[in-house]
This record gives C-alpha cells, sequence and structure tokens, in this order.
C-alpha cells in the first residue's frame, strides 16, 4: 500500500512535470503576445492621436485666420458684416455660426434668427466644448473665440466633425479641461475611467486641447484573439502533443511503469567463504523482466533511476522483494547470512533509511540476516550531517556498510577516516587481470593490507577462475564473489542450490 502511494506520488509529479514543461513555453509565448500587443496597440494609438492633433492644429489655425480677418473689420455695422459672416458658413462646411462678440456677449452673427445668444462666452477662454446649444440641444459643439480688446469673433464648430478627424479609433477622445468628446461626438465631463485601463495622451502644443485613446485589457485580448488564435491554437496543440511526448518518452515514465506492474525481480548472486564450504551470503543484482524486450540487466536502467529520484523507492520496493524472498528460506540459509543491497548515494541524504532497513531486519529472527549497503566507490559524495547520522543508526542496527569498486574511485580513503565502514569489495577489474598485470597484483595487495590494517572485511568480486581464487586465498581473502561460484539468479535457483548445498553440508 505504502509502495503503491510512493509510485502513485512519482506518476503524479512525473505527470507535473509534463504539464509544466508543456505549459510554460505556452505561457511565455502568451506573455510575449501580449506585451507585443500592448506596445503594438498603444503606437497605433500614439500614432493616430498624434495624427488628429496635427490635423485638428490646422483646424483651429484655419479659424484663426478666419478670427483675426474679421476681427479687421469689426468696425463696421452688424447688417454690413452679416452677408460676410454668412459667407464663411457656406465656404467652411465644419462651421456652424459665425459671431462678433463685444465684452463676451455675441451681439452680431450668421445665424438668421434675431437676438441669438445661444451661448455666452467665458472670458479669456479661446476654445470650449459644449454639450448642446439653443438651436441644437442634442448635437455638441465646439467654441473658437478670438479676443482684441472688448470685441471678438467667436466660431461653433458641430463636435461630429471634431469626432470626424478624431478618425477610426473609437477609443479616441478629444479634451478640452473636463470635457471629453467621443467618436459619436458625445461630449462627458469627466468621465470615469477604469485604473486598468491605459491611457495614451498627445497635447496640441498650440491650442488648449489633447488627444486621448483608452485602451481597456480587454482589448489587447480581443486584438490576440482576432489576430492570433490560429496561431495560438497551433502552438496549443504541438506543445500538448510535445508534453504528451515528454511525459510517456521520459525514460524514468518506462521505470516507474514497471516499478507498478513489478517487472523488477531482484536476482541474488552468492558470495563463498573462502574457508569453508559455507555460502557467506548474496549480493541482490536487480534484473528488468520486460515483457517484450526479455531480461534487461541494471547498467541499462540504473543510471537514469538513478539520476531521478525514483531510485529511493525502486529500492524500498527491492527490499520489500528481498524480505518476502528470504523469510521463506531462513531454514536454509546459515546465521548471520549476508545480503547486500546496493544503495546509491541520494539514498544516503534520507535518515528513514535506516528505519526502512529496521523494518526490514524486523522480519527475520534476530541476527539471522545481516543487512549489508554496498556504496559504489565511483558515486560516493561529500558526506553531510544527515549521512553522518544515518551511519550511526545503521551501525546502532548492526547494518554493515560496504564500499563496492574499492579502487576505482578517489574519495573512499577519505571516507575510510571518517565513518566506520564494515567491508571493502575489490573491485572486479583488478581480480580479471590478476595473473597477467603486475600492477593489479600490486593493487590488490594494497588494498588487502589496508583492509587488514583498518580490521575491515574484504571481498573479492569478479572471481571468474581457479588461479584468482587460489591468489587471493593466499593472500588472505576470506570472501570470494564471482562466475567461478554463482552467477546472478533468480531465488527459485539460489533455493535449489542451498538446498543442494544443505543436503551434501550441514549448515555452520
Ligand atoms: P556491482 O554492484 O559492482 O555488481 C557486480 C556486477 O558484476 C554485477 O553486474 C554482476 O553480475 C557482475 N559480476 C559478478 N561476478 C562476475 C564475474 O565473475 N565476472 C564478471 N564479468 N562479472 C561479474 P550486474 O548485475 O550487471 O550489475 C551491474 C551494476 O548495476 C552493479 O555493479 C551495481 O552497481 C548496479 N546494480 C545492480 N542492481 C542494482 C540495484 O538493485 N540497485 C542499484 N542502485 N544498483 C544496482
Ligand atoms: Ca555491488
Ligand atoms: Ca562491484
Amino acid at each position: 500500500m505504502k509502495l503503491y502511494l510512493t509510485i502513485w506520488n512519482i506518476r503524479v509529479s512525473h505527470f507535473s512535470i509534463s504539464v509544466l514543461i508543456t505549459l510554460l513555453p505556452i505561457l511565455i509565448v502568451l506573455i510575449l503576445l501580449y506585451f507585443h500587443t500592448v506596445s503594438k496597440l498603444q503606437n497605433q494609438a500614439l500614432n493616430a492621436s498624434t495624427e488628429s492633433v496635427k490635423v485638428l492644429n490646422q483646424l483651429f489655425t484655419d479659424i484663426d485666420q478666419i478670427n483675426s480677418t474679421l476681427l479687421t473689420s469689426t468696425n463696421e455695422s452688424c447688417e454690413i458684416l452679416k452677408p460676410k459672416l454668412l459667407k464663411y458658413t457656406v465656404t467652411h462646411t465644419f462651421i456652424r455660426t459665425v459671431n462678433l462678440t463685444k465684452d463676451n456677449v455675441i451681439y452680431c452673427s450668421s445665424y438668421p434668427k434675431k437676438n441669438y445668444t445661444p451661448i455666452s462666452p467665458e472670458k479669456n477662454k479661446k476654445i470650449k466644448l459644449l454639450n448642446k446649444s439653443t438651436i441644437t440641444p442634442d448635437k455638441s459643439f465646439l467654441y473658437y473665440h478670438k479676443e482684441k480688446g472688448e470685441l471678438g469673433v467667436l466660431i461653433t464648430i458641430d463636435g461630429s466633425y471634431i469626432s470626424y478627424l478624431l478618425g477610426s479609433n473609437k477609443r479616441a477622445f478629444f479634451v478640452i479641461d473636463d470635457n471629453w468628446l467621443n467618436y459619436k461626438a458625445i461630449v462627458t465631463t469627466n468621465p470615469k475611467i477604469k485604473k486598468s485601463h491605459d491611457l495614451i495622451e498627445t497635447k496640441s502644443t498650440q491650442y488648449p486641447f489633447k488627444v486621448v485613446s483608452v485602451l481597456p485589457f480587454s482589448n489587447y485580448l480581443q486584438y490576440m484573439f482576432d489576430r492570433y488564435f490560429l496561431f495560438l491554437l497551433l502552438f496549443l496543440f504541438i506543445m500538448v502533443n510535445i508534453g504528451i511526448q515528454i511525459y510517456i518518452r521520459l525514460p524514468v515514465y518506462d521505470i516507474v511503469n514497471a516499478m507498478h506492474n513489478k517487472q523488477f525481480i531482484p536476482y541474488y548472486q552468492l558470495i563463498k567463504s573462502s574457508d569453508s564450504e559455507n555460502w557467506h551470503g548474496v549480493e541482490v543484482l536487480t534484473r528488468w523482466q520486460h515483457p517484450k524486450k526479455g531480461l534487461i540487466l541494471p547498467c541499462q536502467f540504473i543510471p537514469a533511476l538513478e539520476k531521478s529520484k525514483f531510485i529511493i523507492p525502486f529500492t524500498l520496493n527491492l527490499l520489500e522483494q528481498v524480505k518476502k524472498d528470504f523469510t521463506n528460506c531462513l531454514s536454509l540459509i546459515p546465521k548471520g547470512f549476508h545480503v547486500a543491497i546496493n544503495i546509491s548515494p541520494k539514498h544516503l541524504q534520507t535518515i528513514k533509511l535506516a528505519l526502512d532497513c529496521e523494518e526490514f531486519l524486523r522480519s527475520f529472527p534476530e541476527e539471522h540476516i545481516t543487512l549489508v549497503l554496498e556504496l559504489t566507490e565511483r558515486d560516493i559524495a561529500e558526506p553531510t550531517a544527515t549521512t553522518y547520522n544515518l551511519f550511526e543508526l545503521l551501525h546502532e542496527l548492526k547494518v554493515l556498510i560496504s564500499i563496492d569498486d574499492f579502487g576505482t574511485g578517489h574519495s573512499s580513503l577519505s571516507y575510510l577516516n571518517k565513518f566506520k565502514v564494515d567491508i571493502l569489495k575489490i573491485d572486479k577489474s583488478f581480480i580479471s587481470s590478476l595473473e597477467n598485470n603486475p600492477s593489479s597484483q600490486y593493487i590488490t595487495k594494497s588494498i588487502i593490507e589496508l583492509a587488514n590494517n583498518l580490521k575491515v572485511d574484504i571481498i573479492a568480486e569478479g572471481v571468474e577462475n581457479h588461479q584468482q581464487k587460489e591468489y587471493l586465498i593466499q593472500h588472505g581473502v576470506k570472501y570470494l564473489q564471482g562466475f567461478l561460484y554463482s552467477k546472478p539468479a533468480p531465488i527459485s535457483e539460489i533455493y535449489s542450490v542451498l538446498t543442494q548445498h544443505n543436503s551434501t553440508y550441514s549448515i555452520h
């Protein structure tokens, strides 16, 4: 149940990793597209409002000229001037009325009705935007009032003409003081604009107005949706496919599946005592019983597993199976029988390993099984505070520590100095070349001497022939492991060997 949960957790984390790998590029692309859209739309708005300001400036300059021309003739009577004023309304379509003022009161207008007083211009206010006039109560307009002393010329312009000059941007406003004229030529005073909206303002340097473009967040999203929907859909499709491929093809995916389907089988290689006929113990060497590829050797899956965090549940799973295998054959093995299991350095970073070993040992009568943890010299990492605590706990539990492949790495000597190591395993590369390589003999002898001085047991692995066996026995190696004695085999074969052995020799 515990293992099932672990595997389930692994699947969840494995799935999350794949989802993350898939979502991350999508998220990055979305963010990049968003910022691209924001900058593009803001630039567009800025260009459009700059253009509108230019056109509006030109309009006010034209009006200003008309005002100036008329101001020169304000000494003439209204009767004489009226046709002149009217002429401007005809020749300039955007002009609604042309009026003459005295002390800010209209006294003469192009509008035919007599006593026309649509507005009372404010003193010193050159341009003003108004919502309605008495002539057109539902239409906004703007007046341009140029004064010279007590006299002045006031021209009104239709609001819809101003909105026409804002161009096609429906989010652009023509603003004077607090009055905002929109694309429908409706004037609002101090409209409420949400904080989340971006405002792009372009002020006129010649006249007191500005053009403001309001860009809401939804505008960006809408633009992105309109422009990039197909691209995003395609990208999403590709990324989801990549995610699925990652999920399926991650090397550990198969391994996790194999764990779930109980395809990892512990094989055992017997270790021989050189001074008796007894089997000293076994080393657990895992095989992957693949449904399609057959039996797979550990070199094809252990490295990938060791790189991942899955090596820990994998080893615990193995311990569980080894426990089952040996509780069934206690009568066949001598007391103190060594069961050696290969441990990855990652596993040494967790104190829980000691608890798992304790649980393993609790399943057997006291001291019937000696659990040995083999640490490969090449992989040994710098010990941490956890490693020190762990080793102490393991020794209290009488779990032995063995340094595997001794002589091939470079860190074991300092390890030997820091921890109480119980066993050194001479690497098989030295044993296989014992007969024809003097330096292998020299190294082997040195390791044996070192082990003897440190009072550490020694196992020679990879013993394949009698010459190697004799050499090692002569030099005092007590435990031998290799094809000469036993090849890694499933528990059923180990049962047979042990049964046959016990019928030949009695267990000591
Ligand atoms: P190792 O721990 O050094 O195991 C000894 C290897 O030498 C085994 O290879 C074994 O089959 C092979 N061997 C034993 N006697 C002889 C011999 O006389 N001649 C020759 N030529 N080879 C011999 P195997 O089973 O392929 O395992 C390879 C490595 O995979 C192991 O090296 C160990 O580091 C790792 N491994 C195996 N099972 C596990 C496991 O369950 N967990 C971990 N973490 N590593 C494992
Ligand atoms: Ca080993
Ligand atoms: Ca080894």
